[in-house]
């Protein structure tokens, strides 16, 4: 059973609450909290070994990528963060100064975005590493952007570049809090996902919310240096990698063909490109319009990490 669908299978199960706006499925669950105001949250775990690797990043690094991969996921709503539990399990014989760098890394990206730490957990045991943050986010009077809401004619907009994330950006990205608000704000974006399991398998979880399908142009998909880099160690085509990689945290969005002009001829965004890179179509899944002219369907493929065993679980 992949992750996605022990997801599913939970959901299916899950009785929903009234209060409940927002349950399993999105980037955020959305919970009314008064008759006017809702509250955002969303959790992350990370374990050392397969979400980062202490051998090769620092532990203040590690703090960074956890707190900025929940911010990310706010992002993709809209919506603002305001304060995050924290909640991690360090290895025996774990010193004080190591300790002490994981927060100092969550407070870098945290204090950034005025986030506050207002509780978490904090033990050690015979494992490796492992942090779990939950953050919580507010609507600030914003209608939170759904998964569920792509069209058939939709555009499909992306910011940055994508692939090769593992090259460095995994680690080192700049959640885009400001675009998703900014976006959120002054447009009318129908759907929005954060780009964390890939670019294809993202997109594939707003087809399958919305029940529409899409049709990705090959010469516009924003390919990094990066992916251009490790294809040349991989075999893969640098293409392959920014379908495919994720990690990237960029936002992936659904608006109308009026709305993305707007977006993409905007001065709101002086520091982010918005590439159009595909169109929503009806039916199911993902084809892509090679630059040759042809069309073929593609599988949405991504990182996901719960293939055999159950360690690790990604967004419910
Ligand atoms: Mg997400």
């Amino acid at each position: 059973m992949g992750e996605f669908s022990f997801i599913q299978w939970i959901r299916k199960r899950q009785r929903r609450r009234r209060d409940v706006t927002v349950g399993i499925g999105d980037d955020c669950a959305v919970l009314n909290v008064s008759s006017d105001k809702l509250c955002l949250i969303t959790t992350d775990m990370m374990v050392d070994g397969t979400h980062f690797d202490l051998r090769k990043c620092t532990v203040r690094d590690v703090g960074r990528k956890a707190i900025a991969s929940n911010i990310s996921d706010v992002a993709a709503m809209g919506c603002r963060a305001t304060a995050a539990v924290v909640s991690v399990c360090f290895p025996e014989n774990t010193s004080e100064k190591f300790a002490k760098e994981l927060y100092n890394g969550i407070w870098d990206v945290a204090n950034k975005y005025t986030i506050e730490v207002i509780g978490g957990d904090t033990i050690s045991g015979r494992s490796p590493l492992c942090i779990s943050i939950t953050l919580l986010g507010k609507d600030g009077g914003l209608k939170p952007i759904r998964r569920s809401g792509a069209k058939v004619n939709d555009m499909i907009l992306v910011t940055g570049t994508l692939g090769g994330s593992i090259l460095g950006k995994h680690i080192h990205f700049e959640p885009r809090l400001k675009e998703g608000i900014l976006l959120n704000k002054h447009f009318t974006i129908h759907a929005m996902i954060d780009i964390s399991d890939g670019l294809t398998a993202d997109l594939n979880h707003i087809l399958e919310e919305s029940h529409v399908g899409a049709i990705l142009y090959e010469d516009t998909i924003p390919v990094s240096k990066a992916a251009e880099e490790i294809a040349k160690k991989t075999g893969n085509t640098p293409l392959y990698h920014a379908l495919s990689d994720g990690e990237d945290y960029e936002l992936l969005i659904i608006v109308s063909k009026g709305q993305a002009k707007k977006v993409m001829e905007s001065n709101l965004f002086p520091e982010r490109t918005f590439r159009c890179i595909g169109k929503i179509v009806s039916g199911r899944g993902i084809r892509m319009k090679y630059a040759q002219g042809h069309i073929k369907r593609i599988k949405p493929r991504g990182y996901e990490h719960l293939q055999s065993e159950f360690n690790d679980s990604g967004e419910l």
